[in-house]
């Protein structure tokens, strides 16, 4: 958790357009570019493979749009900053997005995820049918505890729920985890009524489709997270390709 040092009005603003008066900008710039000129071929080899690795934001000129892309990492950055976490990393929809975040626990055997049900249904449909070999255990928010097993990678909660606008408490699930990471799905609340980093989730997901998109005009998806989580969260993106369209981040932006 970082210390917010500025309103969440003012960030709401200004985050990710810091940059914007130097560059003798007013409006954020729409980088369309799916890929770019590569003077050299074998340091870009290196920079690729570097990535694929380790997820770590990619430094110097841009690669291609599969690795990162400029308009999208200002999204990214606002959303980090108004969710009070360190990084965040942005999908093609919230089901590309809660799809990596199961991958990047499974990946590392982590396959079982204890879900507090009601989840909004495709999320429901994705943990119940075990599409991507994880297996859930349905639970109340008190049950949490006993539901964890070795093998638990995620505990998964959404508050409050898309439809029946069930509540959880954060704090308390939080608690009940240990050192299993808590995924808090936002969407309905956004960062401007509820801040689930600030209360121990480790992974807050949206789907950009709803509030934070607001005119029905974008799909995407978000997970802000501490940058150990988001280096795993490019990896899975940069393998899988669930990347948002760079006009999806500007609109959202
Ligand atoms: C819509 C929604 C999702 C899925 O997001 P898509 O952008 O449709 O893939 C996930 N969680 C909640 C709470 C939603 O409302």
């Amino acid at each position: 958790m970082e210390t917010p040092t500025r309103s969440l009005a003012t960030e709401a603003v200004h985050a990710g357009r810091e940059d914007l008066a130097a560059l003798g900008l007013h409006a954020a710039p729409l980088d369309l570019s799916t890929t770019y000129p590569s003077p050299d071929s074998r340091g870009e080899a290196a920079r690729i493979d570097e990535f694929a690795a380790t997820g770590a934001p990619l430094e110097g000129p841009q690669v291609y749009g599969r690795l990162g892309n400029p308009t999208v990492a200002r999204f990214e950055e606002a959303l980090a900053r108004l969710e009070g976490t360190e990084s965040a990393v942005a999908f093609a929809s919230g089901m590309a997005a809660l799809s990596a975040c199961l991958l990047v626990r499974g990946s590392l055997g982590l396959r079982h995820v204890v879900a507090v049900r009601p989840l909004y249904g495709c999320s429901d449909h994705l943990l119940d049918s075990g599409l991507l070999g994880t297996e859930v255990t349905w639970t109340d928010p008190a049950g949490v505890a006993d539901a964890l097993r070795p093998d638990t990678g995620l505990v998964l909660v959404e508050t409050p729920a898309n439809p029946t606008l069930a509540e959880t408490d954060l704090r308390a699930v939080a608690y009940s985890c240990g050192s299993v990471p808590l995924l808090v799905d936002n969407t309905f609340a956004t960062p401007v009524l509820q801040r689930p980093a600030a209360h121990g989730a480790r992974l807050v997901l949206h789907s950009a489709t709803k509030y934070l998109g607001g005119h029905g005009d974008v799909m995407g998806g978000v997970v802000a997270c501490d940058e150990e989580l988001a280096g795993a969260l490019r990896r899975i993106r940069f393998a899988t390709g669930g990347v948002l369209h760079p006009l999806a981040g500007y609109l959202l932006l």
